[in-house]
């Protein structure tokens, strides 16, 4: 796809500024009722969805031309998906997140991207890791775990912790629970690139060609191993492979770790003996949640009814949020001994962006920490003692939140408190 071809989604937006909420009948309270960090925090309407398109639909007519304040407006954005469900959800099924993702592709192309984004995706070129840890470092969680290498050994199934798992900042448990929960059920499992970012992030940062090359990698070196099935405990390489690698063509079943303990747990396989004393409250990872949905391929044409009303044939998938991992981390909560689940307002397709996505952690730390703040205290107006996640990104970025100590809320991933239960 290029810019041009959501040039009809840019001329279909009304500018009703649905997309700067969370969808109507939705709303609990007007404290909780925002939706879009970006539009939030900035303050001006071409820092939402809908905005967005303006921008860029003045670009390709020729009515503007890329700027630095272009450049902050395409990237200063979590991309995290909230205006495509409300859109889709209150005005129409226009693909709003694809559209500004694209936006970020064509101006990448130009080589305009947010001045701190150098760094990062020369790193990504020389260690395959958004992450600046030593080659030493990685996968050193892994020591002794007796699982197969799939460089010279064959699995059917493949656990990717994700470079953020890997690579140190106190997360290495999530990674050696998941493995030893996997091992202990049974499964012949091994590693792969330990340690080796999965790609997603540098697309979301607009470098569609790198995360193209890592794919084509990735999924070379899954089908000489013989891997039919990838298990992560991390919600941003769950999107990359379940959707971004389907689109590319893969066929690999992904499943999140909190999905797979969820399984083994309604068989009887798995059972919490130690109960976790905790009122807990559950943040849904946007990649995880909305944007969770599996890839469904389609091939069709927008057609119009009597000039008018947009129709597709044959119907074309609806990424909404409906069909994204909502209740297995919940299931997994709830049978915990000792864990009382309480919800916030903005939860499952609605959920308040943690901040770090869409490379707003690598370029812009001020914006991604006030999101996170925006969420803590969401989280803290339900009484929870802690704020639970699935997915490594969003656990740091909350901890650094409530670095100060202020806060009376603590931070974990579902795994840390599956642990804890084992
Ligand atoms: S909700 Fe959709 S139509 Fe309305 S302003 Fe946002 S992008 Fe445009
Ligand atoms: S993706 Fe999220 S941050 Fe970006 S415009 Fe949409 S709602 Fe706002």
């Amino acid at each position: 796809m290029a810019l041009a071809d959501y040039r009809a989604d840019a001329m279909r937006c009304t500018r009703c500024s649905y997309c700067k909420w969370i969808p109507f009948d939705l709303v609990k309270s007007s404290r909780f009722a925002k939706g879009c960090p970006s539009v939030d925090h900035n303050n001006f309407h071409n820092y939402s969805g809908g905005g967005r398109l303006v921008t860029y639909l003045s670009l390709l007519d020729g009515r503007s031309e890329v700027t630095d304040r272009v450049v902050d407006i395409a990237f200063k954005c979590q991309l995290c998906g909230n205006c495509d469900v409300a859109c889709k959800v209150c005005r129409y099924d226009m693909e709003v997140l694809a559209a500004l993702r694209e936006f970020r592709f064509w101006l990448a192309e130009q080589g305009r991207v947010p001045p701190r984004y150098q760094a990062v995706i020369e790193g990504f070129r020389r260690r395959g890791t958004m992450l600046g840890a030593p080659e030493a470092d990685r996968g050193s969680w892994a020591q002794g775990a007796g699982v197969k290498d799939l460089s010279r050994e064959k699995a059917e199934l493949v656990f990717h912790p994700g470079c953020r798992h890997s690579l140190g900042g106190g997360l290495e448990s999530v990674a050696r629970t998941s493995l030893d929960i996997l091992r202990k059920a049974g499964l012949d499992v091994g590693l792969l690139d330990n340690g080796q970012c999965c790609g997603g992030r540098v697309y979301h940062m607009g470098y569609r060609e790198e995360f193209a090359r890592t794919a084509a990698r990735v999924l070379g070196a899954w089908e000489d191993a013989g891997v039919k099935t990838v298990v992560t405990p991390c919600a941003d390489c769950y999107h990359t492979f379940k959707h971004l690698y389907a689109r590319e063509g893969s066929r690999v079943e992904t499943i999140h770790m909190v999905e797979f303990v969820d399984r083994l747990v309604r068989e009887g396989r798995l059972e919490f003996t130690t109960p976790v004393p905790l009122k807990v409250t559950y943040h849904d990872p946007c990649h995880l949640g909305r944007q969770g949905e599996p890839f469904v391929p389609w091939e069709g044409a927008e057609k119009k009814i009597f000039g008018q009303a947009v129709v597709y044939d044959p119907p074309r998938p609806r990424y909404n949020g409906a069909q994204g991992v909502y209740e297995p981390p919940r299931d997994v909560l709830r049978a915990i001994p000792g864990i009382e689940l309480v919800e916030m307002e903005r939860i499952r397709e609605a959920a308040w962006c943690c901040g770090a996505g869409g490379g707003v952690r690598e370029a812009y730390p001020e914006f991604n920490a006030w999101t996170a703040a925006e969420r803590v205290e969401e989280a803290k107006s339900t009484g929870a003692d802690a704020l639970v996640s699935a997915c490594p990104w969003c656990e740091q970025n909350f901890s650094e939140a409530l670095r100060d100590g202020r806060a009376p809320v603590r931070v974990f991933d579902v795994l840390e408190l599956v642990r804890q239960a084992l």
